[in-house]
């Protein structure tokens, strides 16, 4: 854009094209601000963006045009922080959505997500994976395709999470080691084949579950305004990581950045599919506890629930409280090798690992700080995850990110 002023008078008619034109390039810059809840009003729009209110008024009102915000301009409906009352700004609540879909271990889940990461409506699979992704990826897309038409709404676009590095620019499922996949599945392929199979709009994504996590987390939840946002967390079976940097998740060279579950965190430890012994993957998630407890895992519903169960219902009984000691012990060990060679300002631990975290905050901390260079000189913030199916929203993320970049281009 120049910085030059426009010569024309400000004449009727045209006025608010001419503005617009001048502000398309802020176009996807405001919605991304009102979809991360950074811009509730147009007065803090204005100033975040550095351009004049005429252009975010112009702005704003090309997004609400588009249907995907709603701007309020009732007298009181907002004030602003000192002096008038500023239009107030929301994401639309009819507006587009995104078809998000997870599988895991013990299932699949399809969800809407709509902008600001809000859950229009969801729907959970069977509990068996079959050992053939095209299979799945077809249930879950009809799943969503069905949530589709209850809803009516528009969809731009889908995205996947998969409990497995995905390997770029190809979109291979690498090491679904807890499915029965084939190791290098092209999940993406096969996802987008699924969704223009059942006739859905819009382009098709796929990553790894624990990045997609991190990336709901840091745009809508507990890793808000964090520059170098490290998440660990244990859904089902195994541990992942993720790293978000300046607001974009670092995935590497080939997308395979941050796979922790294979940091030695006990020397003594169990043998782990790696080839490895004692890794967080085998030793800190939901089945390391309920061995650890000496409880044999039952097949009625999901692992994560099970041991989430013990520790919030059990958590009195020594057997339960030592095998949670020692799984913070554990976790903390792998959290202070991270801290030492990542140095993030603030780590969020999801699934299980919250769990851990709510059940003995101290223990953890004082582990990671005890064993961590940079734990030791000031301690990292260490949070729990804060919103419900993270990586669902995240796979959103993938989907509404055309729109965030060039919300015009997307859908007109
Ligand atoms: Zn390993």
């Amino acid at each position: 854009m120049s910085g030059k002023a426009d010569p024309r008078p400000a004449g009727e008619g045209s006025t608010s094209r001419t503005r617009l034109d001048r502000g398309r390039g802020a176009l996807g810059p405001a919605l991304e601000l009102v979809h991360t809840g950074r811009a509730p009003t147009r007065a803090v729009l204005t100033a975040e963006l550095g351009v004049t209110r005429a252009t975010a008024g112009a702005v704003a009102a090309e997004l609400e045009a588009l249907g995907l915000i709603r701007v309020d301009a009732r007298p009181g409906a907002a004030a602003g922080t000192q002096g008038r009352p500023s239009h107030r700004l929301s994401v639309a609540e009819d507006g587009p959505v995104a078809l998000a879909a997870q599988v895991h271990s013990d299932g699949y889940r399809a969800a809407l997500v709509g902008l600001g990461g809000r859950i229009v409506a969801t729907a959970p699979g069977s509990e068996v994976v079959d050992a053939d992704p095209a299979k799945v990826l077809g249930s879950v897309v009809a799943v969503g395709a069905g949530l589709l038409r209850e809803t009516g709404r528009r969809c731009v676009g889908a995205g996947l999470a998969v409990p497995s590095a995905v390997a770029e620019p190809e979109g291979l499922a690498l090491n679904p080691l807890h499915l029965a996949w084939p190791a290098g599945a092209p999940v993406r392929e096969i996802f987008a084949e699924q969704v223009r199979a059942a006739g859905l709009d819009g382009p098709a994504f796929a990553a790894n579950d624990v990045n997609l996590a991190a990336l709901a987390e840091h745009r809508h939840g507990a890793g808000r305004g964090s520059r170098d946002l490290l998440c660990v967390a244990t859904g089902h079976r195994g541990v992942g990581g993720a790293l978000v940097l300046d607001g974009r998740l670092h995935s590497g060279s080939s997308g395979l950045a941050l796979e922790v579950g294979h940091l030695a965190v006990n020397p003594d430890g169990r043998p782990c599919h790696c080839g490895g012994r004692g890794c967080l993957d085998v030793e800190a998630d939901p089945l390391a506890l309920l061995t650890a407890a000496g409880r044999a895992p039952g097949p009625e519903m999901s692992l994560l629930k099970q041991a989430d169960d013990l520790i919030h219902g059990q958590y009195g009984e020594p057997g339960v409280r030592g095998a949670t000691e020692s799984l913070i012990d554990r976790l903390g060990l792998g959290l202070a090798g991270l801290v030492n060679i990542l140095n993030p300002d603030r780590i969020i631990l999801g699934g299980l690992h919250r769990t851990l975290l709510e059940a003995d905050p101290d223990r953890l901390r004082a582990v990671v700080a005890d064993r961590s260079l940079w734990g030791r000189s000031g301690g990292v913030p260490i949070l729990a995850c804060t919103l419900d199916h993270n990586s669902l929203v995240g796979a959103a993320e993938l989907a509404w990110q055309p729109v965030l970049d060039d919300p015009l281009g997307a859908l007109a």
